[in-house]
């Protein structure tokens, strides 16, 4: 089957035997894959805490092939099955821990990642897949992980305290996972800004939904200017975004970070007379669980939210979509679709 792996600065694609199955795994045959910026982060090592990998790829819809002994009352061959924990939240949880009892399986400490869906076959543990129904395209794939990512995040409002009809900033509003964001936000009847750069990337997110639009450098004064925002979720990979995040909530406004900056960023400057003055929630929220997975799915379902696919390519393109990812060339996402063919 034909797999890539990120080797030696670029996207390799390699000829690899398929997979077997684990016991408790299902074989996919994969359709269609987005390409995360994760993956690019993953790939060129940006995050020191993580490591450079070489195995690219975690967010998938296919179709499976075969099961292994023990994952046959999970997934059924022919089902059709997006792959939906992200590479952070991983594949695997033990379902026994305080973590996993608690709702919280990314803290678990048996979680396992999903690395290298960029292949023609996957196999992976068959409690983790979740069943499509046919009004669900495959170009959805992105829901996987840049989808899942955001609904978590949303959801982080109502488990803190933000109710529907307050307004939300929206940070990197026109992105791969903030356009969901501004979908979902809206769809729960919060009154969403969307922050971003550029008048494009405003009218982009505005057509997702969002009541307003600002541009990043106007946004702490357009903002607070009657008081601040409830909650700020952000999804840009940059440290001037989480800054922006702190600085645009009322007092008791709640802060959810997403996204991850390259460890060459640096820290949060967080002045305490911030925290004295604003006395923020500060939270963090990656992925989600399976059932946030099937929750999504059926918000998809219904029309509520969809994934904006501005760029599909080939495997044999991706070297090339990931230097136009790297360089912010993306409304929205890109999915690898020639998988099955
Ligand atoms: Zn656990
Ligand atoms: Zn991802």
């Amino acid at each position: 089957m034909n797999a890539a792996r990120y080797e030696d600065g670029k996207v390799q694609i390699h000829d690899l035997p398929v997979p077997e199955p684990q016991p408790d795994e299902a074989l996919v045959h994969i359709s269609a894959a987005g390409v995360c910026h994760s993956d690019l982060h993953l790939a060129k090592g940006d995050w020191t805490a993580v490591g450079a990998v070489s195995l690219i790829g975690h967010e998938a819809i296919g179709v499976v092939e075969s099961v292994g002994a023990e994952a046959a009352r999970f997934v059924g061959v022919g089902d059709r099955v997006i792959l939906g924990l992200g590479s952070a939240g991983g594949t695997h949880w033990c379902g026994a821990c305080e973590y996993c009892l608690g709702g919280s399986p990314r803290h678990c400490a048996n979680a396992r990642p999903i690395l290298g869906t960029f292949a023609e076959y996957f196999p992976i543990w068959a409690p983790s897949l979740v069943n499509l129904p046919e009004e669900v395209d495959d170009l959805e794939a992105p829901l996987a992980c840049g989808g899942l990512t955001a609904y978590g995040a949303v959801k982080k409002l109502t488990k803190h305290g933000v109710v529907p009809g307050r307004r939300v900033a929206v940070i990197g509003a026109a992105g791969g996972l903030g356009h969901y964001a501004v979908q979902m936000a809206s769809a729960f009847g919060y009154e969403v800004i969307g922050v971003d750069m550029g008048a494009d990337r405003l009218d982009f997110a505005r057509s997702m939904g969002a009541a307003d639009a600002v541009e990043a450098a106007d946004a702490v004064g357009a903002l607070t200017a009657d008081g601040g925002l409830d909650a700020a979720l952000v999804f840009t990979p940059k440290i001037a975004g989480f800054e922006l995040g702190l600085n645009v909530l009322r007092p008791g406004g709640l802060f959810v970070g997403v996204g991850l900056p390259p460890t060459s960023d640096g820290p949060i400057k967080l002045d305490p007379f911030t925290l004295l003055y604003k006395d923020p929630t500060v939270v963090y929220s990656a992925v989600g669980t399976v059932q946030d997975m099937r929750e999504l799915v059926n918000l998809v379902a219904a029309g509520r939210v969809k994934t904006h696919v501005s760029r599909t390519g080939k495997l044999s393109e991706l070297g090339a979509i990931f230097d136009e990812l790297g360089a912010g060339a993306y409304l929205g996402r890109a999915v690898v679709d020639d998988l099955a063919n």
